[in-house]
């Protein structure tokens, strides 16, 4: 059994936070020579934060491989970057991430990473994400593993509170509180706490009530405590704090930690009604991978946040199901029973939708020729009558992948202040400060290609300043 620490001496690099950027943080400072200790929130068995329920990150590389199926260059990379942000990016620590993300499959295979081969599905992600061999759980396990033959000092249950500051620079931080309280010592620190989207009463601050309504897909562990207390400091704040990355998720899913298995991609395959049996947004906009991300909003818009997803049997099949069964009817009245929504008005919605179909060739692979003519909201693709049971239902709720409020950072990691300078023994990496890279909008995979590349920076500087 892994034997506590001794808390009581200064450590080189004390990394705060357990998932993906801190451990690239602590393994690349420990492979530094530098004494190093993590200190994560959750119980062992929960360790890894959100990173765990991760599947895949996109790099740069200049060729096939086993894991992906053909190049990405960092000019595409870049291309795709501004399309999803709008422009809204540091182009400097942005081009950092990219060139610094060139082959980090191989860094990560060094560390314990194993990959998969190229999946097909609903994300088309082949050539440029590479998949991670048992999911982000098994990388995070095997990080673990790797920190811990490098010598990193490892501490669960580890909430930290607060960081000691003297003389405006941070010395160390202090795990958990009241007459638990202690200290820890440290030369630099590395934060990798992620974002705030756990914290319920923060949300609400920008979301009002509605916000009771949310599941959050990943840990209970990311109430901000940290972003709290270097805001509190006075670091300078990046992102918008209103804005969240929240997808349409089955409302069946628990309210932490659901995690990839309760993510709907059935919307374009049928409609979406909300509590009154009334559709309200164009289910077949566009590709799903190119809207799935804006449907939490969506249904966050909804009266109390819900909304059911519905399909006939011709659907299925065509999409991945979540891990809660369909609820199922004979006819769209008994569905509606099922729902507990107004029979009348759901019949009426299903036959205006199906009035309003013109005819053409159904391609879910296309954007093709079949939409609805004079209804609003209009459905502009993929739009195929109702009509054969069984008739299929999911509910749906907003479901909050992470926050976008983060704080400022320079290409060494280190964290900005308001007076626009940087610290030098206080570095972020992650989620925590993803939000000078990714100022609006997402990308499938990046979150994770921010945080190793991040964590890595943080650790290799962390430990230099530490060392020197
Ligand atoms: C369901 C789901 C699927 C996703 N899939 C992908 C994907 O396939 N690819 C991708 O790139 N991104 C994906 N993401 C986003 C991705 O998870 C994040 O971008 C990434 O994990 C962030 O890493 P991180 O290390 O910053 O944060 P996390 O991995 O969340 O780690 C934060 C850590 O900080 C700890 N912590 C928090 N507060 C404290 C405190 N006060 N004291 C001590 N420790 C603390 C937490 O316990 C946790 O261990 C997904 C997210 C979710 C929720």
């Amino acid at each position: 059994m892994e034997v506590e620490p001794d808390l009581s001496q200064t450590f080189d690099v004390l990394v705060i936070g357990g998932g993906n950027a801190a451990l690239c943080a602590a393994m690349t400072a420990a492979s530094s020579k530098a004494s190093v200790l993590l200190l994560e929130c959750a119980p062992e068995a929960f360790r890894g934060g959100d990173s765990r329920h991760t599947r895949n990150l996109r790099y740069v590389h200049a060729r096939a491989n086993a894991f992906l199926t053909g190049p990405y260059d960092e000019d595409e990379f870049w291309d795709d970057l501004l399309r999803v942000t709008a422009g809204k990016t540091d182009e400097h620590l942005a081009r950092l991430t990219l060139r610094e993300s060139t082959d980090i499959g191989v860094w990560m295979e060094a560390h314990g990473g194993r990959f998969q081969a190229p999946l097909r599905g609903t994300l088309n992600l082949s050539r440029t994400n590479a998949f991670f061999l048992g999911g982000g759980k098994a990388l995070l396990n095997a990080y673990y593993h790797t920190a811990q033959q490098l010598g990193v000092r490892i501490v669960y249950r580890a909430e930290v509170t607060d960081l000691i500051m003297r003389d405006g620079r941070c010395c160390g931080a202090l795990v958990g509180s009241g007459d638990a309280a202690r200290q820890v010592h440290a030369r630099t620190v590395v934060v990798a706490a992620g974002g705030f989207q756990a914290n319920i009463a923060w949300l609400k601050e920008y979301w009002g009530a509605a916000a009771d309504n949310f599941l959050i897909r990943g840990t209970p562990y990311n109430t901000g405590t940290l972003l709290r207390v270097l805001l509190d400091n006075g670091a300078q704040p990046v992102g918008d704090p209103r804005q969240c990355h929240a997808v349409a998720i089955d409302a069946r899913a628990p309210k932490f930690d659901g995690g990839i298995v309760t993510r709907l991609d059935c919307v374009p395959f049928g409609i979406v009604v909300n509590k009154q049996a009334k559709r309200f947004y164009d289910e077949g906009e566009d590709f799903w991978p190119k809207r799935y991300a804006i449907w939490g909003r969506i249904v966050a818009q909804q009266p109390d946040q819900i909304a059911y997803a519905i399909i006939d049997a011709k659907a299925l099949g065509k999409f991945m199901p979540s891990v809660f069964p369909p609820i199922e009817a004979a006819s769209v009245a008994e569905l509606a029973g099922k729902l507990e929504l107004d029979s009348a008005v759901l019949e009426q919605t299903l036959a205006a939708f199906n009035a309003a179909i013109r005819p053409g060739r159904f391609d879910p692979a296309e954007l093709d020729g079949c939409a609805t003519h004079g209804l609003d909201p209009p459905k502009s693709h993929w739009a195929v009558p109702l009509d054969t049971p069984p008739f299929l239902a999911y509910p749906l709720r907003p479901g909050i992948t992470f926050t976008y409020l983060g704080v400022g950072v320079n290409e060494r990691a280190q964290i900005v202040m308001h007076d626009g300078k940087p610290t030098p023994t206080m570095y972020a990496a992650g989620e925590i400060m993803a939000g000078n890279i990714l100022g609006q909008g997402y990308m499938a995979g990046f979150g994770m290609t921010i945080g190793t590349v991040f964590g890595r920076i943080a650790g290799r500087e962390a430990a230099r300043h530490a060392l020197s």
